[in-house]
Order: C-alpha cells, then sequence, then structure tokens
C-alpha cells in the first residue's frame, strides 16, 4: 500500500503521512469570552462542559482514501447526553466497558458547508482510545464522503485547505 504523500501547491513542500486534523475544542467553546471559558466551562483533552447543561467529548472521524488504508482523519468534538457523558467519563480508563452515545458533531470543519450539528454515533472502545464516529448519511457532504470514501485529489484538495486555509 503506497504511502499518503502530495506536493502541496500552496507552500510547494512535499506533505507525507495521511492527513490529520484536529480540533483542541468544541466550537461552543471557541466561542466564548475568555471569561465565560474561565468561569462557565471547564475543559481537558478528552471532556468539556458548558454551563454544566453542554456535555462534551472528543472523539475521531475517519473518512476513507480511497487505496489507502488509512484515511483522512479528524479530531473533533460531539456534545453527548450528560448521562452518557458521565458515563465515559467515569469509565475513561477501563479495559472493557464499550458503548455507543448518540452525538451532535460540534465541530465547524473547513472545506465543507457548515457541519455543526449533523447526526453521529460514537463508538466508544475500551482501553482509553478515543471512539470513532459514523454520521448519519444525510445529504451534506461530508456525511456522503464518510459513506462513501474520498479520493486522493479530493483528499490532497481539503488537506491543502485545511493546513493553510486556502489551495493556490
Ligand atoms: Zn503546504
Amino acid at each position: 500500500m503506497e504511502k499518503f504523500k502530495f506536493t502541496c501547491t500552496t507552500c510547494s513542500e512535499v506533505h507525507e503521512g495521511s492527513p490529520s486534523f484536529s480540533y483542541k475544542w468544541p466550537h461552543h467553546y471557541e466561542v466564548l469570552s475568555d471569561k465565560d471559558r474561565k468561569e462557565i466551562a471547564k475543559i481537558s483533552d478528552d471532556l468539556c462542559v458548558i454551563n454544566d447543561e453542554d456535555y462534551f467529548i472528543r472523539v475521531i472521524l475517519e473518512i476513507p482514501i480511497h487505496g489507502f488504508t488509512d484515511g483522512f482523519m479528524w479530531g473533533v468534538w460531539i456534545s453527548v447526553s450528560e448521562e452518557n457523558f458521565w458515563k465515559y467519563h467515569e469509565n475513561f480508563d477501563s479495559k472493557e466497558y464499550e458503548d455507543t452515545y448518540f452525538g451532535w458533531f460540534c465541530n465547524v470543519l473547513p472545506y465543507y458547508p457548515e457541519t455543526l450539528h449533523l447526526k453521529s454515533n460514537a463508538h466508544v472502545k475500551p482501553g482509553g482510545q478515543r471512539p470513532n464516529i459514523d454520521l448519519e448519511l444525510t445529504e451534506h457532504p461530508l456525511t456522503i464522503d464518510y459513506h462513501n470514501g474520498i479520493s486522493w485529489e479530493k483528499a490532497v484538495e481539503i488537506a491543502e485547505i485545511a493546513m493553510h486555509g486556502t489551495k493556490a
């Protein structure tokens, strides 16, 4: 299997390895003022609570790339129910706990039309690995890409935009 790499039309470098981009926090935290971030929110690498009413966990969305083993990886956040949030928290280091949670997609990805609040399911795996999510198939292009996979060319285009904010 070929390794994913491409010569970037924006910066002229060769970018190697499967594209992978992640978000330190959900969009709902991103938009808070510094004061609100301190006063009404709590955040770690994997968990976030806002106002004791919005509960978020960090997950992985993998979009398959045709012809490659590893997909296009997005480290993103979904909002889950309060009950599932605490179950996840309690079992975070568990070697046996497995579960599936419904969640709303909570980041704004580049390239795609508005990605907030797409429907997903997070598959919680034992042993502290971040859960992978699947996306409910709708007319939204991100959900179509998740289900059909993308070509190398499209992966390159999205990667350039995600890296540089633009494509030459
Ligand atoms: Zn580049």
